[in-house]
């Protein structure tokens, strides 16, 4: 029986990461020239923490969430862990946890890493998902959501996507979003018999979601909807107006749509999404985020505001190669050692790890193949010298070595290999 990765999960093979490091370098510069630094959070975390932070109503809680468990064990224990299908809940577990509300505020962190959602498979929709995710936690100042949706802007900026622009509302805050949602049933009850199914369900269940609803009938009807703007509390509506003077003073392009929405309780004022050129896949949506002032309280902690985003790597790399994007290769061995007959291949197995010691990028073949063999292993490697042992070689104790670009082959004694090959190399 031979095995394959599971439905949706994909291996990144050796060609495409020259791609994953380019992302995952410049992300990683990017973020530190913003103050954020780095915070891994654990891969497995208890499913009731995912469960509360996502909130019923959403894909993931419903049915995505991966549960593990330990072979032999009940099933129940079974799903008291489950794989993260995201990076906020765990990070804001271990602000708590850490007791990092003591650090200087706000604290601006961010991820990299899997997330994993049972969705159905197809291109660019995974069941194993990489992403960059960034928080700046303890600041209600918009400043703070200006800075966020800058670094997610960023993240596809040094990635090389262009055309960006941001699309942005305010869903509000626990004050004034119940009248909004009561608008929002209001307008809907006398047309409810038009609704899909799950735009009925989701009226009753998580109203705002009916917002980004992709469903024609419903579409239809949201154009005369009440708009959230109208409804705003004078915080927030103080709050959504200084962010746009942001935008407007920093000259980035952005859409206020009524219809972007999360539709979770603790989420809260800004939310906002970076949009790509036309033509980058079904949607022009490149990522979301937004501010969740009442997520933290929402896991046991004090009311402490936060903002934050993701960004899917694995869509960005697939936007990459579709833009021709060009990366740099990944470094090639610069060495390849040949060797014929035993004595020359234990010298060879010394002159490759006095190489290696030295700091050059240095290989075999191994296999005590022909020469011609172990040259075409040279040649598809792409080393730029190959190392020939013989028994001549041996027994006068020096190395033939072979420019491969010019062809040209010269005798360098053994104890000065090293130092010969890192002058030419560097
Ligand atoms: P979300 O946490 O759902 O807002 O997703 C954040 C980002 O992760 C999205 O903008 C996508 O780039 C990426 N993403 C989400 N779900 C998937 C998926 N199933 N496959 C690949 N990328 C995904």
């Amino acid at each position: 029986m031979r095995f394959q990765s599971p439905r949706g999960m994909v291996d990144v093979l050796p060609e495409d990461q020259p791609y994953w490091r380019h992302i995952i370098k410049s992300s990683e510069k990017l973020a530190r020239s913003f103050g954020y630094e780095r915070l891994d959070p654990v891969l497995i975390e208890d499913t009731g923490l995912f469960l509360r932070s996502i909130g019923e109503g959403t894909d993931i809680h419903d049915k995505e969430m991966y549960v593990v468990g330990v072979l032999g064990r009940p099933a129940e224990a079974m799903s008291e862990l489950a794989l993260r299908p995201e990076f906020t809940a765990g990070v804001m577990r271990a602000y708590l946890e850490h007791g990092m509300a003591s650090r200087p505020s706000p604290l601006r962190l961010y991820s990299l890493g899997h997330v994993f959602r049972h969705e159905a498979p197809q291109l660019g929709r995974y069941r194993q998902i990489s992403q960059f995710n960034a928080e700046a936690i303890g600041s209600l100042d918009p400043a703070l959501d200006l800075e966020i949706m800058l670094l997610a802007w960023g993240f596809f900026e040094v990635n090389g996507v262009q055309g960006l622009s941001f699309q942005v509302n305010s869903t509000g805050c626990p004050r004034c979003r119940p009248g909004y949602v009561a608008a929002l049933r209001a307008y809907f009850e006398p047309h409810t018999a038009r609704l899909h199914g799950d735009d009925r369900r989701r009226l009753e269940v998580n109203p705002l979601r009916v917002l980004d609803s992709k469903d024609e009938a419903t579409g239809a009807l949201l154009g005369a909807a009440p708009q959230m703007l109208d409804y705003l509390c004078d915080e927030c509506r103080a709050h959504f107006t200084e962010l746009r003077g942001y935008l407007d003073a920093i000259g980035r392009p952005y859409t206020v749509n009524h219809r972007l929405v999360r539709g979770l309780d603790y989420y809260t004022k800004t939310v906002f999404e970076v949009w790509g050129q036309a033509g980058l896949g079904s949607q022009n949506a490149l990522c979301g985020g937004g501010r969740y002032d009442g997520l933290i309280e929402l896991l046991g902690g004090p009311p402490t505001p936060s903002v934050g985003f993701a960004a899917g790597i694995d869509r960005l790399m697939l936007t990459m190669k579709a833009l021709d994007v060009a990366v740099a290769p990944l470094p090639a061995p610069q060495v390849v050692v040949a060797y014929l007959g035993a004595d020359a291949k234990l010298a060879a197995i010394q002159a490759l790890n006095d190489l290696r010691s030295a700091g050059l990028r240095a290989t075999a073949a191994f296999g005590d193949r022909g020469l011609k063999a172990q040259f075409r292993f040279a040649d598809k490697a792409g080393a730029a010298y190959t190392l020939i042992l013989g028994s001549d070689e041996v027994a006068q104790g020096v190395v033939t070595v072979r420019d491969m670009a010019k062809s040209e082959q010269t005798q360098v004694p053994r104890e000065k290999l090293a130092l010969y090959l890192t002058e030419r190399l560097a």
